[in-house]
């Protein structure tokens, strides 16, 4: 028996029947049986989230309740925070402790953040240089669909039904096949909040599912999480359709900058923990490391050691902090960088090779000997393998360090702070972490320069994503034109 898609706030098997089997990352077994959506259940699910938006959404319900609806669904992933961290052990591969700590953490503090926006999305009241009043209004767009990754199941969803549902959208949510079961648990819980209709969960193929909803004619809004390549693909039929509009959070190639004046030790710390968490699987990897010469050595010398104490195994073994990566593909596209970089001379310091026999399990690997033409220098790896590189002085760092396609992250390691500051300031990324890496707030905008994305998600930017703004005109003494 299969697990059913959830729409209206009950589970349904597919209309075409076919399903997807759920497979274990640690011994690549089966642990659960989903529904796999196609066309038509993407239209069941569309017209589902319309009516509950045209009848106990939207402007028919306050924000302020809407609000108290989603605080409600941060409680209930608390308490049902043991739960969801193991299944996203289970099912995705991550350190229970991560994911309880982390993911499940993180996904209720968002929801919790975005209660709170929910009766405070206040429009304007505006001057014009006629006697009339002004103001605008920011409305919802209606159906929203939103497609996630498979890298933070839970948190992305959470990072996509906050900002939606605060500003009184339906939604029709796509979740990643690979990783699909948290979502279908927290199903239970919004069932128990929400009115039906609301939000709605469906899994299956990109090509399949998640291209019924970026070329939807209902769908007024697209927001995806992923690849390069699939963004590009989801912008060109929201183009094809009806115009809808998208956000776009893709990947990256994120410089981790350690100037010589750094405090090594905090550096070193910080770098290992900004590539190696969550197995490398994080958009905003801190993957290539860049060390000004005089400390290179030393530098890498402490890398090595930290690198080398990392601890890979079960994602239930208490001091695991690397388990395996999500699926057999990603361990096929990882080990296929990590050729390429010794095809293309590069040396591996250490690592390189499959962790243990079963399961998607890989060596913490560190490259050195870099060039800036290798694969591994410029792709996008998404695993738990770092380059490292040296530069000379800052204008040598921002050149290298802004020679990517992508600019979704990076750092900066130095104790001078208008060192780092100067170098932010000319970084080309979205984010800019100076003597820390991969920290992540509600509260702050997350999102991408160049092709590492359109748009930001959280904070209050993530609130204009989900909203219309209209102006309302009213004449006060204006006289008419004729
Ligand atoms: P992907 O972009 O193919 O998949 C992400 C989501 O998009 C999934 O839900 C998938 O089903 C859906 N999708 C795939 N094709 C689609 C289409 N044509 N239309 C609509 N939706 C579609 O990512 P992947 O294959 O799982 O991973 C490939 C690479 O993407 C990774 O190696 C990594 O570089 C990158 N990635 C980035 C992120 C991120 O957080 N930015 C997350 C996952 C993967």
């Amino acid at each position: 028996m299969s697990l059913g898609l959830f729409i209206n706030n009950k589970f349904v098997p597919g209309v075409e029947g076919r399903t997807i089997d759920v497979l274990n990352p640690s011994n690549d077994k089966k642990i659960a049986v989903v529904s796999e959506a196609g066309a038509q259940d993407i239209d069941i699910a569309v017209d589902a989230a319309e009516k509950a938006f045209n009848t106990v959404w939207g402007e028919k319900v306050p924000g302020f309740e809407r609000g108290r609806m989603l605080i409600a669904l941060a409680e209930a992933f608390e308490a049902n925070a043991e739960t969801l961290a193991s299944i996203e052990a289970l099912d995705n591969g991550k350190a229970y402790g991560f994911a309880k700590g982390f993911d499940v953490a993180e996904a209720a503090a968002c929801l919790r953040y975005y209660g709170g926006w929910a009766d405070k999305n206040h429009g304007k009241t505006i001057e014009t240089h006629d006697k009339k009043l002004a103001f605008t209004r920011h409305e919802p767009v209606g159906v929203v669909g939103q497609i996630i990754p498979w890298n933070f199941p839970i948190l992305m969803f959470a990072w996509k039904l906050g900002p939606a549902l605060a500003t009184g959208n339906t939604i029709v949510i796509k979740v990643a096949e690979t990783t699909p079961l948290s979502a279908f648990y927290a199903a239970r819980l919004i069932a128990d909040i929400f009115p039906p209709g609301v939000v709605n969960i469906v899994t299956g193929y990109g090509a399949i599912a998640g291209a019924a909803i970026s070329s939807h004619m209902k769908i007024s809004k697209v927001a995806f999480t992923g690849s390069t390549l699939v963004g590009r693909q989801i912008m060109k039929a929201a183009a094809q359709s009806n115009l809808k509009s998208v956000t776009l959070e893709l990947g990256g190639k994120s410089p981790n900058i350690i100037f010589d004046d750094a405090d090594l030790e905090q550096a070193v710390s910080w770098s290992t923990f900004g590539l190696f968490f969550n197995h490398g699987q994080c958009c905003c990897a801190g993957s290539r490391i860049y060390v000004q010469e005089s400390v290179y050595d030393k530098f890498l010398e402490l890398l090595t050691a930290k690198v080398k104490s990392i601890k890979v195994g079960s994602p239930f073994a208490a001091d695991t902090f690397q388990g395996p990566q999500t699926s057999q593909l990603q361990f096929d596209r990882i080990s296929e960088h990590i050729k390429s970089g010794k095809d293309e001379g590069a040396t591996v310091h250490i690592g390189g090779e499959r962790h243990g026999t079963e399961g998607y399990f890989l060596q913490p690997t560190i490259f050195t000997d870099v060039k800036p033409h290798m694969r591994i220098v410029k792709e996008e790896i998404f695993g738990p393998v770092v380059v490292v590189a040296k530069f000379k002085d800052e204008a040598d760092i921002i050149a290298q360090a802004n020679d990517t396609m992508y600019g979704l992250a990076a750092a900066v390691f130095s104790r001078d702070v208008s060192r780092a500051l100067n170098t932010a300031k000319q970084l080309k990324a979205g984010t800019v972490w100076v003597n820390c890496y991969n920290q992540l707030h509600s509260q702050t905008p997350f999102g991408g320069y160049k092709q590492s994305g359109i748009g930001r998600e959280l904070g209050e930017y993530a609130l204009a994503n989900y909203t219309s703004v209209k102006a309302v005109h009213i004449n006060l003494e204006q006289p008419h034109p004729l």
